[in-house]
């Protein structure tokens, strides 16, 4: 397993080229990069932690394909506990961090995969899954930082992929000849990806037949030939800039660093390619992937929950209100939501079942539930805090007015709460929950690991309505063939007014 400067030094050994700003920066700069070293750093977490014995029964796991320690990061599931483990992990990371740390989209990915193409192979006979295996051996002894790549541009999002005007708006599949194939195309809001070792490329969304040439999986360097990122910009991204306070948590950003990868004619080796014209398929990954992922939300969320309820609270005593009765009430409130989050994440891991690969697989209603639930309690409990926090969250000096020899003696006087605590130290955790609660921050709990409306399309498909529909009718008393008698006449009506 690699700790975190090991991981720092593998990025700066690559030849990543990432635009920030309009300007190119390549390798080592990258990582050195104001806008993107705090996410290094909260990435460089999750392999410091691993090595640290009092959390690797929560960080690290057993290979069961090497029986090697491993970074639980790089693992595959083989058990409810393995499911709750991550979970708790999650939460442990968030709470050392306050931000997103990028790194489990990579794992999310490689257990979608692990899953689906051992059904794929058992079905159509192909070998994608011992490819898969291969790559993960390499993934797990290197311990390598991985995104997971699945978000395509989507032009015109009424057109499937092979409608488009222009076909690049989905990666496609450009070339094939005995050595691999050549892929064309960009993938968007991808978490990591420029302080990650590789990027394995999953399609967007359900496909047709038709779409053959859409339906590609495979793993490629992030500095591969061929390839360059466009860093996103942040609300906050000025501030870390800077650097000081005033970027709130300016060791670990506040979110997962994204970016736009453009994939211009890239080559992949066929024992890197997991999924090729597969369209059957694609619907199975795709799904595996967005449970796996919406299992962790309440895991990460509820960890950064945490530094925000602890923001709120210690703002409050320092500022001499902490003991209020309206404020307890409060924060009463947080942990309420935080852990309704939270409770959705544990119990969609504990519900989890083995998938014929022996791989196990979260309860996907579940995992639904919960992540959308975090597109709206997180709100809640952001507001709470800036409720908490006061008006003085916007409306607060810089570090540079409060070093200022002229002026900083003022700030230090009018800006104190309880007397006797030091005036930076009431900045320092305002400055914290204005950067949690704003911006970027909240859009990503919106929709990170997918839209509050890509979660409901589950509910009609997981959720048997018929069956509670039955079990309402009983209890009001209808009789059996009054239920039948309402079906019927319901159906009848239904279907004509589709025709
Ligand atoms: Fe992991 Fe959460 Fe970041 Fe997604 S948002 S990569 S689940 S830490
Ligand atoms: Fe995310």
């Amino acid at each position: 397993m690699k700790t975190g400067a090991e991981y720092i030094e593998s990025l700066k050994k690559m030849k990543t080229k990432v635009y920030i700003r309009g300007e190119l920066f390549e390798g080592a700069d990258v990582v050195d990069h104001p806008f993107i070293r705090p996410h290094v750093n909260a990435a460089a977490m999750t392999f410091d932690l691993a090595c640290d014995p009092q959390y690797e029964d929560l960080t690290t796991a057993t290979s069961h394909m090497t029986g090697e320690k491993i970074n639980r990061f790089t693992h595959i599931h083989q058990s409810t506990d393995d499911l709750l483990r991550k979970v708790k992990m999650l939460r442990l990371i968030s709470q050392k961090t306050g931000s997103c740390y990028q790194r489990c989209v990579g794992l999310d990915a490689v257990n979608a995969l692990y899953t689906t193409t051992f059904e794929m192979d058992a079905k159509l006979g192909t070998n994608y899954h011992e490819r898969l295996k291969a790559f993960l051996k390499e993934w797990q002894e290197n311990d390598y930082m991985v995104a997971g790549a699945m978000t395509d541009p989507k032009g015109d999002r009424s057109l499937r992929p092979s409608e488009q005007a222009d076909p690049d708006l989905f990666v496609h599949v450009v070339e094939k000849n005995d050595k691999g194939i050549v892929v064309r195309g960009a993938k968007m809001h991808m978490t990591g990806m420029v302080n990650s070792n590789y990027m394995v490329l999953m399609p967007t969304t359900t496909l047709r037949a038709g779409d053959e040439d859409y339906a590609v999986s495979c793993a490629i360097p992030v500095d591969a030939e061929g390839i360059f990122h466009v860093f996103g910009r942040q609300t906050n991204d000025g501030r870390k800039e800077e650097g000081g306070m005033d970027a709130g948590n300016e060791k670990f950003a506040i979110v997962g660093g994204e970016c736009l990868t453009v994939l211009n004619d890239v080559f992949v080796p066929w024992e890197r390619v997991f999924m090729c014209g597969e369209v059957n398929y694609s619907g199975m990954l795709v799904e595996r992937f967005a449970c796996y992922h919406r299992q962790n939300y309440g895991g990460c969320k509820g960890g950064v929950s945490d530094i925000v309820i602890g923001a709120a609270a210690a703002m409050a005593d320092v500022s001499g209100y902490g003991n209020v009765s309206h404020i307890k009430d409060k924060i009463n409130e947080m942990i309420h939501l935080t852990e309704t989050v939270y409770a959705c994440s544990i119990a969609c891991s504990a519900e989890g079942r083995p998938t014929p690969s022996g791989a196990y697989y979260v309860d996907p209603l579940l995992a639904n539930v919960g992540k959308h639930n975090v597109t709206k309690l997180i709100y809640d409990i952001d507001r709470l805090a800036q409720d908490i926090g006061g008006g003085i969250l916007a409306t607060m000096p810089s570090e540079a007015d409060l070093r200022n020899p002229e002026i900083g003696k003022y700030v230090e006087k009018y800006l104190a709460g309880v007397e006797g605590i030091p005036t930076e130290y009431r900045m320092r955790l305002g400055k914290l929950i204005e950067n949690m609660t704003g911006g970027t921050a909240l859009v990503e709990s919106m929709h990170g690991a997918g839209s509050p409306q890509a979660q409901k399309v589950f509910y009609s498909k997981l959720s048997n309505v018929e069956h509670k529909k039955d079990c309402a009718m009983c209890i009001a008393g209808i009789p059996e063939e009054g239920q039948q008698l309402i079906k019927e006449i319901v159906k009848a009506k239904y279907s004509k007014k589709k025709k």
